[in-house]
């Protein structure tokens, strides 16, 4: 029996391993089952090569554990290994390279780890001692046992193997005890393992007899060996991709639509995105697309891998061309990993373009669960924005869909400014607006449901983007001057006349707003006192309120602009009477809570007294 000192770079790498990598310790499943399926995806190549003679047979990779003995075995029926191959792969270059690895990365370990693995060094965050015992495929190859017990000395010596393959085998430590127990293992391999290209075995299928469950002669394979991005598009049915997605996320919806990607040049790429159903932020679930490198799952963050929109696309990417062994903000500035964001983004661009111009209905039926998904893109990915203008819909209140080219052209004539400015009118809550909504339409102005999350700031972004626009909230103005054809004549008021006006006012409204008060003449059928908020102060508390760093509007008070019509007989009325335009003068008081009720705002103790007022005046 030999022995030797394995050549480590970092002397003492095992407490390393075991201290560094304790948070993402239970990778070691992964990296033994994928050390087994290549050694199995190596032995296929060679016989396909014609250079191993004879029939392979099935070469199923099989994990076992022990639970009373507390080992877990990972045997294959791969190439196998020769003395010599473990001399120079385990005893050498592997231990030291897992020793450059930590060295290296010993600052960022915790964040990439759980991408690229220690390889079979990762068996020593689990176990107390480690055994291989390999049988080369080779001619006359003999079998070879190595022990290590998680220090740097080995014994290498006459192994037990009588057919081609290796058998891994972990003592477990007892802090890792728990890695013997079956349920547990089951559910490492169904998260890392699902989709590698070898059958996996995990002991027998189980079946209810006599009632209880018994293994049956059946092996139970857990995983799908050829998974859906692997195969060929035109061989698949919608049906296909419906099923794919729910063995991905039994608990979702169906999703809208999906995409199949596929590249091979200038980077390896393949996968399935599919839209799942946002309506609001509430659904909003990142970290749903899962990245695979040749079928292995590395993880579930593909942040900086693509742009952070595309996180809310669920999924899979495959790819071994996105650099695992670097850190999270380090992937971003990577060459590869650019060119693989631009893609997605192009593919997903062009998928929704197509669908939009062929399938329109359905695109429109679709439209209201993929508007947060596609806003957000447009917000935060210039390249995105500039190809989703062409396919993006507007919603009227009526319910008809748009495009932006279309609806310009439907609302041009009646809602153009004086400032040649077209106005795009829009609500943010159809009901609450109500009166302003129907103002609008009785003037033969169109009005869009703007009701997303994100719709405050994703206006901003449309008036950049098309060319003399401007969008205005119905309740931003009263009607006549929501679209100013031409300058309204103004009501002559003396300094004193409307300081007068505006301490009657702030007498009556609650106290807690500021309010700009003028008189106008909007004809006999409008209000006596209509109250509006301007777009641009409203708009801008709305963006607080979602985020985006217009955090100082949020902090300032509510601002409204009430209009009093002079040309109102109500109003006529009051001035005519014998109190007055004054505070104390209850019809004033009233017409003014009509408004405030009529914009949601009487409330508490204002809302009781207009109740009981208006009793009183009933009388
Ligand atoms: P990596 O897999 O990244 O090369 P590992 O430390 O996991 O690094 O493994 C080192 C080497 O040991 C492998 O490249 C392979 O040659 C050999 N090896 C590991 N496990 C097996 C196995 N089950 N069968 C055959 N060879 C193996």
């Amino acid at each position: 029996m030999a022995q030797g000192k394995i050549g480590v770079t970092t002397e003492n790498i095992f407490p390393i391993i075991k201290t560094f990598l304790y948070s993402d310790h239970d990778i070691f499943v992964r990296e033994l089952v994928a050390n087994a399926v290549d050694a199995t995806k190596k032995l296929q190549a060679i016989a396909a090569s014609g250079e191993l003679k004879g029939e392979i047979g099935e070469c199923p990779v099989s994990v076992a554990v022990d639970k009373d003995n507390k080992t877990i075995q990972i045997i294959d029926k791969g190439i196998g290994m020769t003395e010599e191959e473990v001399d120079k792969y385990i005893n050498q270059i592997a231990f030291s390279s897992a020793g450059e690895f930590l060295e290296k990365y010993k600052d960022q370990i915790g964040s990439i780890i759980g991408h690229f693995g220690l390889g079979f060094y990762s068996a020593f965050m689990v176990s107390k001692k480690v055994e291989i015992d390999t049988l080369s495929w080779k001619d006359g190859a003999k079998a070879v046992k190595w022990e290590c017990e998680g220090n740097p000395e080995y014994t290498m010596g006459e192994g037990t193997r009588t057919e081609r393959g290796t058998t891994i085998t972990l003592w477990l430590d007892d802090e890792n005890a728990e890695f013997a127990e079956d349920y547990k293992i089951e559910g490492l391999l169904a998260k890392y393992c699902k989709f590698m290209p070898v059958p996996i075995v995990f002991g027998k299928e189980k079946e209810w007899k006599d009632g209880k469950y018994e293994d049956t002669d059946k092996d139970h394979i857990i995983n799908n060996c050829e998974p859906l991005w692997t195969r060929k598009p035109a061989d698949l049915k919608d049906e296909d991709y419906q099923n794919f997605y729910r063995e991905l996320y039994p608990m979702s919806d169906e999703p809208l639509f999906h995409i199949h990607l596929n590249v091979d040049y200038p980077f390896n790429l393949t996968g399935i995105l599919y839209f799942p159903k946002v309506k609001d932020r509430m659904e909003l679930s990142k970290n749903k697309i899962q990245l695979f490198c040749n079928q292995m799952f590395v993880t579930d963050n593909v942040e900086n891998i693509v742009p952070e929109f595309m996180t809310l696309l669920h999924g899979v990417i495959d790819s071994p061309d996105i650099p695992l062994n670097v850190s999270r903000s380090y992937l971003q500035s990577d060459a590869n990993v650019k060119k693989i964001s631009g893609y997605i983004t192009k593919k997903v661009a062009d998928k929704l373009d197509e669908i939009s111009r062929n399938n329109k209905e359905e695109f429109e039926q679709k439209w209201d669960n993929l508007k947060l998904f596609i806003e957000y893109g447009m917000l935060t990915d210039e390249k995105f924005c500039e190809k989703a203008m062409k396919f993006s819909l507007f919603k009227n209140t009526d319910g008809k869909y748009f495009n932006y080219e279309d609806y310009r052209k439907a609302i041009e004539t009646e809602q153009t400014n004086k400032d040649n400015k077209v106005v795009y009118l829009y609500t943010t809550n159809a009901t609450e607006q109500y009166q302003f909504v129907e103002a609008a339409k009785n003037k033969g102005y169109d009005v869009l449901v703007m009701d997303c999350p994100l719709d405050a700031h994703y206006v901003g972004l449309l008036e950049s983007k098309i060319e003399n626009s401007v969008f205005t909230r119905v309740d931003a103005d009263v009607i006549d001057k929501l679209i100013a054809k031409e300058d309204i004549a103004k009501v002559e008021m003396t300094d004193d006349e409307k300081k007068h006006l505006k301490e009657v006012f702030e007498a009556i409204l609650p106290a807690e707003n500021k309010y700009e008060v003028s008189m106008e003449n909007l004809g006999a059928t409008a209000g006596p006192v209509v109250i509006t908020q301007s777009e641009f102060m409203r708009r801008y508390r709305d963006m607080a309120a979602i985020g985006g760093g217009m955090n100082f509007y949020g902090e300032l008070p509510e601002s409204y602009n009430i209009t009093v019509n002079a040309e109102n007989p109500i109003i006529e009325k009051i001035t005519a009477s014998e109190q007055g335009f004054s505070a104390d003068n209850e019809l004033l008081k009233q017409v003014t809570d009509l408004a405030l009720l009529a914009n949601g705002l009487l409330k508490g103790k204002a809302l009781s007294d207009f109740i009981a007022r208006s009793q009183e005046l009933l009388k």
